[in-house]
């Protein structure tokens, strides 16, 4: 027999280890929904200087993936007709074959019975090449994905830039996040972590008066994968499954097996280092502070803010020509 809602009487569709709770569709739904708006109120990503004269923009990276898919859908039906917040969908297309074309197809599914403006950039219009042709061709005998997350960078810097974004929302979740703490960890790296925390934490309207720099924010950060998965399924938001061809991440397996098998048996692991990691990573930031942030400069070739003299995107694009 089905096990009851442990908040009504409707048959439950979910059991939540780390709770002990069992929850049936409309109460899923809300816990769901409540987590996500909880965090927006704590991160304070709708200030109160918002008006419907001067909303705040919210840039949501949307890649088709079922976090982002179900993010997007939940940012939507929360705030679609709230004036004081502006939505754009931003997807980025790699030109990675079998895969990326099949995901914003999903991405531009979604977007259509939403009223959310929807730009996708191209890796092959910005920069005259398709990660395909810089994964085969590898003139810096690199991972695909170093590649690939320079240009991610730079094009999300800029136009969140263009597009006026107080603030990047991504849809990362708890899995995700508790799978980069524990590397984080493993890898003792606390200046990482600073970063990590400088890059996606603290008071947001503060950090609208540093240049070049957008905020991040990840909502979905205290929902479980697989909580997720269940809501794309139960309130049929569209999301693309599958893999990018490129992906090497053999530590992140790792982890996750490793993460899996500790949640199994010790239910709110995942809860537990997340908060640790938040706590840990706001104490390296403050130790760090100064020590991380070296003064920028425009870069020579492009006027992206860098270190050096030329910033790694322009270095990329010289290997690649030669
Ligand atoms: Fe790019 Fe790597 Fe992600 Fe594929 S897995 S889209 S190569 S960062
Ligand atoms: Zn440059």
């Amino acid at each position: 027999m089905a096990m009851e809602c442990s908040k009504c009487d409707q048959p439950a569709v979910m059991h939540a280890a780390y709770s002990g709770a069992h929850l049936c569709e409309t109460h899923f739904r809300e816990s769901v929904e409540r987590r996500i708006r909880k965090r927006i109120r704590t991160d304070d990503l709708l200030p109160s200087s918002a008006t419907p004269e001067e909303p705040v923009t919210w840039v949501i990276g949307l890649s088709g993936g079922k976090d982002s898919t179900v993010l997007t859908h939940v940012l939507a039906e929360t705030f679609e007709a709230d004036p004081r917040v502006e939505l754009v969908a931003l997807s980025i297309h790699e030109g990675i074959a079998g895969y990326r074309d099949e995901s914003l197809e999903v991405a531009r599914e979604l977007v259509a019975d939403l009223d959310v403006e929807h730009v996708t950039v191209e890796y092959e219009s910005e920069y005259g090449v398709r990660m395909d042709q810089v994964a085969d061709a590898d003139p810096l005998d690199m991972a695909p994905c170093a590649y690939c997350g320079v240009f991610r960078r730079d094009v999300l810097s800029r136009y969140a830039d263009d597009l006026d974004a107080d603030v990047l929302l991504t849809g990362h979740n708890l899995d995700d996040e508790a799978e980069t703490a524990l590397m984080n960890f493993l890898e003792g790296d606390v200046a990482q972590m600073a970063k990590h925390y400088d890059a996606s934490l603290g008071p947001f309207p503060e950090r609208r008066e540093e240049p070049a720099f957008v905020p991040r924010a990840k909502p979905l950060r205290d929902i479980p994968e697989k909580e997720i998965a269940l809501y794309a399924h139960l309130f049929d938001v569209p999301s693309h499954i599958a893999e990018c061809p490129h992906s090497t991440e053999s530590f992140r397996g790792d982890i996750q097996d490793l993460m899996l098998s500790l949640e199994e048996t010790h239910p709110g692991t995942r809860h537990s280092i997340l908060a640790g990691y938040e706590d840990l990573a706001a104490m390296a930031a403050d130790r760090y502070r100064g020590e991380t942030t070296s003064e920028l400069t425009p870069c020579s070739t492009c006027g992206s803010p860098t270190t050096g003299d030329r910033c790694r995107k322009c270095e990329i694009l010289d290997s690649l020509a030669d």
